[in-house]
């Protein structure tokens, strides 16, 4: 069973460090939900539980901080 829910466009979610893809939940049992790469849960998923966006995010994100500041300066 593979039923993904996708996140919505508004909710800042990193992309997968391995393979780029945003991340969809997916329904586990007991009402649960996990967090996971689109392509392969293999990249990473949460533990089962609430949506844990934040566990995804400090997971996926690049450990240069430094380029955050210069990703802002980009976009406007
Ligand atoms: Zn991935």
């Amino acid at each position: 069973m593979n039923r993904f829910i996708k996140i919505q466009d508004s909710i800042f979610v990193e992309k997968c460090i391995v393979c780029g893809s945003r991340p969809v939940i997916q329904q586990a049992p007991g009402g649960k939900f996990i967090v996971r790469c689109k392509a392969n849960a293999d990249h990473y998923k949460t533990q089962p539980g609430l949506i844990d966006i934040d566990a995804w995010n400090k997971h996926n994100r690049k450990p240069d901080n430094g380029s955050d500041n210069i990703r802002h300066l980009k976009r406007g």
